[in-house]
């Protein structure tokens, strides 16, 4: 018998690392046992303190800029993907560098090429500031590509040619703004050009219809992911639109008891870049306090994966 009072925990599936997230860390831990420390890793390799503290104490040196990297050590580039300038520089340089994007925005990346070299003008749905966002720009002329972040900036948009347009997004957006977004730009440029495939890649939207699924079930959500993760802010959203609070955090400690005064029924999820141990951290933190059931609702099974680069292949 226990006193604890009962609280029932959903954990939604697909949640945390997606095949992109695995792939950089597994560059980064890979270059320091080849090259052996410090390996120095341009911007966080992915948007989670706890994965950046544990590549650190294995001898990765994170830093914002190339120019604080010295001469003679390897640099990776993390997987948000930077403009092509970064590398050029790096080269120019004599570096070693490793390419940690994601192979999902590496395939925006060559979008955007394409449309340019065909002579569109492209808007492009995402975040100002985020690293994807700058990376993407970065990949084509100034002047070439005009940012898209609300239905309002699809509205007010003036086209100088609006027969040459092309979109494309940035791939931790939420699905629901975007085809709002999408749907503005085709009504008002029906020749506009869509992007081959989805952008938004399949982990973000995973994760998201798994909270969809689960949070109108909850009284709150609790969403492990960084403040500066882009699809962790988007799960948090997503659960607030059926109308359950939810509450991002980083960590275990982050949690504030009365915030569950009145739950009965917690849904768990992570972001791509959250590794599971934090969420088996929340879920112990929580069943030191209340009498937990869980149950993991799943609504995709993922089994991509993503190729090593050359020369970091597993032996
Ligand atoms: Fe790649 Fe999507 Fe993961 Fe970003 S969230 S690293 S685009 S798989």
């Amino acid at each position: 018998m226990t006193d604890l009072p009962p609280l029932s925990i959903l954990i939604a599936a697909p949640r945390g690392f997606c095949a992109g997230v695995d792939r950089a860390i597994t560059i980064v831990e890979r270059a320091i046992e080849k090259y052996g420390p410090p390996v120095y890793v341009r911007h966080e390799i992915v948007h989670n303190k706890y994965v950046v503290d544990s590549l650190k104490a294995k001898g990765a040196v994170f830093v914002e800029e190339l120019d604080m990297v010295p001469d003679g050590v390897p640099v990776v580039f993390s997987a948000h993907g930077v403009p092509k300038a970064v590398p050029a520089k790096a080269e120019q340089r004599g570096l070693s560098y490793l390419d940690a994007t994601c192979p999902l925005v590496s395939k925006v990346h060559r979008q955007a090429e394409r449309q340019v070299q065909a002579g569109r003008h492209i808007l492009f749905i995402g975040h100002k500031g985020h690293p994807e966002v700058i990376g993407t720009f970065g990949q084509v002329p100034e002047g070439s590509m005009t940012l898209i972040e609300t239905n309002e900036d699809a509205e007010a948009f003036e086209a100088e040619d609006p027969y040459n347009l092309a979109f494309l997004t940035q791939t931790t957006l939420s699905v629901d703004d975007t085809a709002a977004m999408v749907t503005t730009l085709r009504r008002r440029f029906p020749s506009i050009i869509a992007p081959k495939g989805e952008d938004i890649c399949y982990a973000t939207s995973n994760r998201q219809a798994a909270v969809k699924a689960i949070a109108p079930r909850c009284d709150l959500m609790l969403v492990i992911g960084a403040p500066n993760s882009s699809n962790s802010l988007r799960l948090a959203e997503v659960a607030e639109r059926t109308g359950t609070p939810a509450r991002l955090i980083q960590r275990a400690d982050d949690i504030d008891l009365a915030w569950l005064d009145t739950v009965r029924t917690l849904g768990i999820t992570a972001g791509a870049s959250a590794p599971e141990v934090l969420v088996r951290e929340v879920v112990e933190r929580l069943a030191s306090r209340f009498a937990v059931t869980e149950e993991q609702v799943e609504t995709a099974r993922e089994t991509i994966a993503f190729k090593m680069p050359r020369g970091l292949e597993a032996a």
